[in-house]
């Protein structure tokens, strides 16, 4: 009769299977990473230089405005040297009159400014789509066959998440419960390897577990050998598993 070690073997072996299968499906594939970090990272650049194009032409449209805004004031203040009285107020309107002139210079200069950032940018962005057709013509076929190789990850992923539903029904119910919580402990890996360890000369034959590097007693790897009995490391609590030239 196949014993609970083997089955919690077994069950650990299909739940990093469906972790593995689980992570494709939620992620990129590995087959995809490259391009896809190649196509996040050039789509950024060019969003970068749309949003500059996209403040500067902000900035141009509000000098603009400011500058139909004093204009208007401009024309109110042209429009009253018909109206003074004397050469106090008539100074003082020419006065406002070139501070209006000055400040309509100054929104002059920064619309110009803008519009020089915008016409770079565009041209800029206009090279930069060009170049990333390709790129993104590459991505999308990925993407296609990328999804169309997704259902059989998923039934896949199906078939293992059946298998680990069986294999808990074959364990003890403490086994299981044992098993679960080791697994919640260390991060989805309930097993460690115990490993032989590297000895000098003729010293007795030792074992380690390989997780925690902690000793691991003779008579466990007698048991767990011959008798397929669930042992626990000493000190992690890991259940402890033989390699093939362990024993
Ligand atoms: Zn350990």
């Amino acid at each position: 009769m196949e014993s609970p070690l083997e089955t919690v073997t077994e069950l650990q072996e299909a739940l990093n299977e469906l972790k593995s299968l689980e992570t494709q499906l939620e992620g990129i594939p590995d087959w995809m990473q490259e391009l896809h970090d190649e196509h996040s990272a050039r789509q950024e650049e060019i969003e970068a230089i749309a949003s500059q194009l996209d403040a500067a032409a902000a900035e141009r449209r509000t000098a603009e405005a400011e500058i139909s805004d004093h204009q208007q004031q401009l024309k109110t203040y042209q429009e009253q040297i018909s109206l003074v009285r004397n050469q106090r107020e008539y100074g003082a309107l020419l006065h406002e009159i070139d501070l209006v002139k000055g400040q309509i210079q100054l929104c002059e200069e920064r619309a110009l400014a803008a519009l020089e950032v915008q016409e770079e940018s565009q041209q800029r962005l206009d090279s930069e789509r060009e170049k990333f057709r390709d790129l993104d013509g590459r991505y999308a076929d990925a993407q296609s066959k990328w999804n169309a190789e997704k259902p059989g990850l998923a039934s896949q992923a199906e078939t293992v998440r059946a298998r680990v539903k069986e294999l808990k029904g074959r364990l003890p119910a403490g086994v299981l419960a044992l098993f679960s919580r080791i697994l919640d402990r260390h991060h989805g890996q309930a097993l460690a390897v115990a490993r032989k360890t590297e000895r000098a000369g003729k010293a007795p034959q030792t074992w380690h577990c390989e997780a925690c590097n902690y000793h691991v007693r003779p008579q466990s790897v007698v048991q767990i050998a011959d008798q397929g009995k669930i042992v626990f490391c000493d000190s992690c609590k890991r259940i402890l598993i033989l390699d093939r030239d362990s024993h």
